[in-house]
């Protein structure tokens, strides 16, 4: 008996985290960070699942799992190694559906599910295999990896033949920088003091504490009101004085020509990157920007449709650093074509994190960038927000302001079984209780 894969189940996760206002940023005042979580099963016997997720702030969580559970039709029935074995067909089946492209092409709620079912595929080939994703990933031939991603609309950019090429110039030294991973991890840095919803007290101690526990960046949120970004752009700069990174982020919000004068503005608290100043469609937008407030940075990416849009933003000289992020392309296939188009640009990814989750898996990413891709590590650092992590089986570890390397077999993408139970919206009891007017 061939193992098949037997069919997706999917919860729709809600954390209340708008009444602590932990996330608030300019474009997002209240989000209430969710999963839409979805695990593949098997009859392999094995007891091994899948699991991933999309993330999103509430409202429409239930249309994003809604969507991946649409998809099961795709994975149901097909047998479990050839399909783990071939992740590259998989990706490119699921995203060239002719039917479901419609609702795209390679953007939304739909490349979004197909996220959540890819990382669980993987998720599920890292188990099997028992390692860590990263190191699953770093440790594939540059040929394998080439198989993984889909050059279609990049080919202008990037050719398979160089990807294989930036691929074999890393093989060398991977081993030494795996050791060097395992010993002493990743760069950090972190977005939890920057919150536009904090008081300005609790801002200067959290600036603090993050320099105490070892950052060397911080982020803040910014956009709303000049006159509160420039005290708190002093406040924070006080408090770390000026050896420490502070990037500010707008979230979108502005026009291209109010970001450069509101970047102006915040030039004197010398911020390192200014992080999607304006649409993240906005390709050429971000490049005026990009060019107006140098030597200041435009880091963009975490809201990006697909691989087409990055090549664009590093065609044009837009970015200063990739935000990819994990869960909004269509997985770690799709994230593989963008490392391999920043090593091209030469062009440092940061990967975008927080949320629920995203710290986790995109680890994984950054990682396998450093010991395959990229190998460096220098002007690179992942995002880091303390929340939500206590609601996974194998939560992020930092150290010192840095990612320690995950041991645990698999994508480090499992919610405890009882986060699916108290989180289920909207009948869990977690939300009911709020309903009721009992909640915390
Ligand atoms: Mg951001």
């Amino acid at each position: 008996m061939v193992a098949k894969i037997t069919g997706l189940r999917t919860y729709d996760i809600r954390f209340p985290t708008s009444r602590e206002l932990d996330g608030s940023d300019a474009m997002n005042p209240a989000p209430d960070y969710s999963a839409s979580y979805v695990v593949i099963d098997t009859d392999a016997g094995d007891g091994l699942e899948g699991h991933g997720f999309a993330f999103t702030i509430g409202r429409g969580n239930d249309v994003q799992t809604a969507a991946i559970q649409g998809l099961e039709f795709a994975v149901a029935g097909r047998p479990v190694q050839d399909t783990l074995d071939d992740l590259g067909g998989m990706w490119r089946e699921l995203v060239h559906d002719s039917q479901l492209r419609w609702l795209g092409p390679e953007k939304g709620v739909v490349h979004m599910a197909i996220a959540a079912v890819v990382n669980a595929l993987w998720d599920l080939k890292a188990k099997r295999a028992g390692k860590p994703l990263w190191q699953l990933l770093a440790e594939l031939t540059p040929e394998q990896i080439i198989e993984l991603v889909d050059f279609r609309y990049l080919s202008d950019a990037l050719a398979p033949g160089e990807a294989l090429e930036i691929l074999r110039r890393a093989e060398p030294g991977r081993a030494a920088r795996l050791a060097k991973l395992r010993d002493g991890g990743y760069p950090a840095y972190t977005t939890t003091p920057g919150w536009l919803g904090y008081s300005d007290e609790k801002l200067r101690r959290l600036c603090r504490e993050a320099v105490e526990q070892g950052f060397r960046q911080l982020k803040l949120k910014v956009g709303a009101d000049l006159t509160d970004d420039i005290r708190r752009m002093r406040i924070a700069r006080e408090e770390v004085g000026p050896d420490i990174r502070i990037a500010v982020d707008a979230n979108q919000r502005w026009d291209v020509g109010t970001a450069i004068d509101w970047v102006r503005e915040l030039a004197p608290f010398d911020p390192w990157w200014v992080e999607e100043p304006t649409s993240p469609d906005d390709v050429l937008g971000h490049a005026a920007i990009a060019q107006a407030i140098a030597p200041v940075r435009v880091a963009s990416g975490e809201h990006a449709a697909n691989r087409v849009v990055f090549k664009q933003l590093l065609q044009a000289n837009a970015l200063s650093y990739l935000q990819l992020d994990v869960a909004r392309v269509a997985g770690v296939n799709e994230n593989v074509a963008i490392l391999l188009l920043a090593a091209k640009f030469g062009v440092p990814v940061c990967p975008h994190a927080g949320g629920v989750g995203l710290c986790e898996l995109v680890q994984h990413l950054a990682m396998f960038d450093f010991v395959a891709v990229s190998g460096s590590m220098d002007d690179r650092v992942i995002e880091y927000v303390d929340h939500l992590h206590e609601h996974f089986v194998d939560p992020v570890t930092l150290r010192e302001g840095r990612y320690l390397a995950p041991s645990r077999p698999g994508f480090s993408a499992e919610l405890r079984p009882g986060t699916l139970v108290d989180y289920a919206y909207p009948h869990g009891p977690v939300w009911t209780s709020i309903a009721e007017g009992t909640g915390a």
